[in-house]
């Protein structure tokens, strides 16, 4: 349990007041906006100058992750800190603390950035959750490799700090192939996790306030594309009233057994049979909940700024069905050529219950996530269709 839970109750921060987060990107934009619509002003702790983030703040504290005088400057302007990304150092955190609130903190951040740590968590509250991770072993020596169950192959080997969007990952067949894999990623620690049979992903959004209450929003249906969010969907096409239900207190279990404060998005699998796996938790606000800025009354950002500031928390009801398109740097591509081309905006905001939402990078390139659309209508087969035809219009095969 985290050490603010045994501390009493502080004040709500008021609007008019700094609200700090660490990291630049646009997590940190998209939160500085929501931040700055309450009235409170934000200041971003970033070693780039020009980051999504740091363009429309009012201040940027130019710093690195673990720069105790950037660390010092942040935490003394501002009434509360939160992070956008959860590779954030969890020193850094804890020295933030020592100074300010800071929510989530050191021990929620540093569980979900290290696989071995989120996957023993899972499984020591899979009793309360009801739900388990992937059958999964940690290999970190040759011996390990040796000693791998056949029934954890074919598998996918993930480095077990750093890996986002894919990255960190290699697929396995054999325990040559983890060997190889294990040797190429450079003998970091690694896990080897089962490669299951998915029918479909999805992710919930949970955020837990200082004095312990909690939501839970819409389960999301999540498509993937080379290891990168491609769609979310809610209410997700596939899920059942069951599955959503088993996830969502799954994530109630979960968020209040970390002792969380803040957003957290947690991501599963569903199996054919209809069984929920854990799959990893992000201790912020997640790509697959960018639907509830437009499709929810309180958007996961404006739900991060509450909880931080000791504010209530908002109603997390969605009031239109929507389809999340990520927009990535290869529709500035004219298909698989090098030649430049800028996308077809007005044809794009020409769709009805289209929302553009560009996070302010002036480099596309391919993979690269540059912004996303959320297309909202009155049913979901609205919602859909003008999802497809965006896809026509920037170039996205379907
Ligand atoms: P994120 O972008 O969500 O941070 P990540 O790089 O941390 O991604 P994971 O979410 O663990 O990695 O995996 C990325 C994708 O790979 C999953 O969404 C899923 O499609 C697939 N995947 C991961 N683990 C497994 C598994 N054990 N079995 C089958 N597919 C898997
Ligand atoms: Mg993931």
């Amino acid at each position: 349990m985290s050490n603010q839970e045994t501390r009493p109750l502080l004040p709500a921060a008021n609007p008019s007041t700094w609200l700090g987060v660490m990291g630049g990107g646009q997590l940190g934009r998209m939160f500085a906006q929501a931040a700055q619509a309450m009235g409170f002003k934000v200041a971003v702790l970033e070693p780039s100058k020009d980051c999504p983030a740091g363009q429309v703040a009012e201040h940027l504290v130019e710093a690195g992750y673990t720069d105790a005088a950037g660390l010092d400057a942040l935490a003394s302007r501002c009434a509360a800190v939160t992070t956008e990304f959860e590779n954030v150092p969890a020193d850094s955190l804890s020295r933030l603390a020592q100074q300010v609130f800071v929510a989530p903190n050191a021990h929620g951040v540093s569980v979900a950035q290290d696989r071995v740590a989120e996957k023993s968590f899972f499984v020591s509250c899979a009793a309360k959750s009801g739900v388990m991770p992937a059958p999964h072993k940690v290999i970190a020596s040759t011996e390990d490799v040796d000693a791998i169950p056949d029934e954890l192959l074919p598998g996918i080997l993930k480095t077990v700090r750093m890996g986002y969007d894919g990255k960190g990952q290699v697929r396995v067949r054999s325990r040559e192939d983890v060997r190889a894999a294990f040797e190429s990623m450079g003998k970091v620690t690694c896990l080897l996790e089962k490669m299951l049979p998915l029918a479909y992903e999805v992710s919930v959004l949970t955020a837990r306030g200082h004095d312990g209450s909690s939501v839970v929003y819409p389960i999301a249906e999540n498509v993937h594309r080379d290891g990168i969010l491609f769609t979310t969907t809610v209410p997700g096409p596939n899920v059942s009233a069951d599955c959503a239900r088993k996830a969502q207190d799954a994530a109630r279990a979960i968020v209040a057994e970390l002792g969380y404060v803040g957003v957290l998005c947690i991501e599963f699998f569903v199996l054919a049979d209809g069984s929920l796996v854990v799959n990893e938790m992000a201790p912020r606000p997640h790509n697959s909940g960018h639907y509830t800025i437009d499709a929810c009354v309180t958007s996961q950002f404006a739900q991060q700024v509450r909880a931080m500031a000791r504010l209530p928390l908002g109603d997390v009801r969605q009031h239109s069905p929507s389809v999340m398109l990520n927009i990535l740097g290869d529709v500035w591509f004219d298909g698989d050529s090098n030649v430049a081309r800028e996308p077809a905006w007005d044809k794009v905001l020409a769709l009805p219950g289209a929302n553009l939402h560009l996070y302010g990078k002036d480099d596309p390139r391919r993979g690269r996530k540059m912004g996303h659309v959320t297309f909202v209508a009155p049913t979901l087969h609205e919602a859909q269709r003008q999802f497809e035809a965006a896809c026509a219009v920037l170039g996205i095969e379907l």
